[in-house]
């Protein structure tokens, strides 16, 4: 199958007033079109590294990044990024927050269309009511829902959330793996999560790539071959596969 996103052979070392630093040492990452990549690996091997060569804000030592059939020479403006703590523009709105991303890659879209758009997905997570708050009126995994519905607003080819879930409790992480869910179904696409979670990456993933080693390097790749519509129950409850 062809990959949306192919990273084959990368190799990187920061540059450090203490001469280099070695971080990647034989990253290799496939991504098939609409798929959800999940990226395990310790802290500081390089995972967030890996964000940005594939939202083209570094470029790496050596290997390739090709995304949609395109080696990645310089930043993107087809991706989307959600973070551990979303920032917000705190005077402007949760509706207004959720449609910056079309004022800045779709500047003559109509206000209405836009709007339009914003307010579907804010009610496909559930913020319907909440459109007119501002972001410091809302709780952390409301805040969390709005920043993916500004990640995804413009239709970016590819969704990148670097550990997105990581400062929530355990309840209001797990709410948001189904609203992730509901979000693939609607409207499908290739998503490259960073977690420390395991069932996070099992619960979400099509396939999980383990980094590890220092520097790192792909260690292996699963296939997550559980149903498509798997429940947060599997992951407690591993059932036996006939
Ligand atoms: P992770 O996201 O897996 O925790 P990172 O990709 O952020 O790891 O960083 C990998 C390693 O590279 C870490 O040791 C980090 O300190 C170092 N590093 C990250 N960015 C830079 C940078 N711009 N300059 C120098 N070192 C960096
Ligand atoms: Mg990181």
């Amino acid at each position: 199958m062809t990959k949306f996103i192919d990273i084959s052979g990368v190799h990187h070392a920061y540059k450090t007033k203490h001469g280099p630093l070695p971080v990647l040492d034989g990253l290799d990452v496939g991504v098939p079109k609409g798929e959800f990549c999940a990226v395990v690996g310790p802290s500081g091997c390089g995972k967030s590294t890996l964000t940005r060569l594939i939202s083209g804000l570094m470029r790496p030592d050596s290997g390739v990044v090709i995304v949609d059939g395109q080696e990645v020479t310089s930043p993107r403006k087809t991706v989307g990024m959600a973070f551990q703590n979303p920032v917000m523009l705190e005077w402007r709105t949760i509706l207004q927050n959720v449609m910056l991303p079309l004022e800045i890659v779709a500047p003559g879209m109509k206000r209405d269309a836009a709007e339009a758009r914003a307010m579907h997905l804010l009610e496909m997570v559930g913020l319907k009511g909440f459109e007119n708050k501002k972001p410091s009126e809302l709780s952390g995994g409301m805040r969390q829902r709005a920043s993916l519905c500004r990640a995804i607003v413009h239709k970016p080819d590819v969704l990148i959330m670097d550990e997105p879930f990581g400062a929530l409790d355990n309840f209001t992480r797990e709410d948001l793996w189904q609203t992730m869910r509901d979000l693939r179904a609607a409207e499908p696409f290739t998503c490259v999560l960073i977690t420390h979670d395991l069932r996070e990456s099992v619960f979400l993933g099509d396939q999980v790539i383990v980094l590890s080693g220092r520097p790192a390097r792909t260690q292996f790749v699963l296939d997550v071959d559980l149903p498509a519509d798997r429940t947060i129950d599997i992951l407690y409850e591993p059932r036996a596969v006939d």
